[in-house]
């Protein structure tokens, strides 16, 4: 199908971000940092953080939901977003990873707007609704893919009605839309793409956004 979709190819995604990126000096130098790390492609691309601390603005989200911290550029960039009084609960199961997070949540001044719950995801999701259901503005969703459906129905419990969630790599570099690519990451997302399509539970947008951003508002 043809579309009106811009490609963004180099010299224009320099473009966008000369003309519309503003970055905090340390989330620059963490990004320097991440780049130089062997899986530093699976932070979020600046202009995303950009777009999603907006969205915290926007909304006054003051509770948030982080799976998938790695070194921490998401994270920082949400908690600088936040009022004062803002919280993120904040995942992942690598200590290594999120040493690097710790030291820039403490040189951005917000590690004492983050909760770090260090081990699985889905076990600490499963302690968590116990605890704080109905109760988070916003949830973003950027660990293992094949547990994302996981994440996806634990997220749906946490929010509160009118949250928003956001789920990261959702195009998956476009594996996505080939048929002939069956891996368990590949179909773990389509499955929960096409899921998100007839979910009454919320209203979503697939945003063409880096690897895709799917934003979903839950009714
Ligand atoms: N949002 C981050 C990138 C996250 S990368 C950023 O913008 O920089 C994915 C992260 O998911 C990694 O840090 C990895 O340790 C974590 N992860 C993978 N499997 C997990 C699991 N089962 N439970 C919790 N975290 C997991
Ligand atoms: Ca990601």
């Amino acid at each position: 199908m043809t579309h009106k979709t811009v490609h963004l190819h180099g010299d224009l995604y320099d473009y966008l971000l000369n003309v519309s990126l503003r970055e905090p000096e340390v989330l620059r130098q963490l990004r320097e940092e991440t780049a130089r790390h062997i899986y530093g492609s699976m932070q979020i691309t600046p202009e995303q953080g950009q777009f999603m601390a907006l969205l915290v603005e926007i909304t006054g989200a003051r509770k948030l939901l982080e799976i998938g911290v790695f070194t921490g550029y998401s994270s920082t960039r949400l908690a600088l977003a936040l009022p004062p009084d803002g919280r993120v609960t904040a995942l992942d199961i690598s200590e290594e990873y999120t040493a690097t997070a710790r030291r820039y949540w403490a040189l951005a001044g917000v590690s004492d707007r983050i909760d770090l719950r260090l081990g699985p995801a889905l076990e600490t999701l499963a302690a968590l609704v116990g605890e704080a259901a109905n109760s988070y503005d916003l949830a973003f969703i950027d660990a293992d893919k094949t547990s994302y459906d996981g994440y996806y129905e634990y997220a749906l419990q946490l929010l509160r009605p009118g949250g928003l969630l956001l789920i990261d790599n959702v195009l998956w570099g476009g594996k996505v839309a080939d048929p002939a690519i069956d891996d368990a990451n590949t179909t773990a997302l389509r499955a929960l793409n096409t899921k998100i399509h007839h979910d009454p539970r919320v209203s979503a947008v697939l945003l063409p956004l880096a690897d895709g951003l799917m934003l979903a508002r839950k009714r």
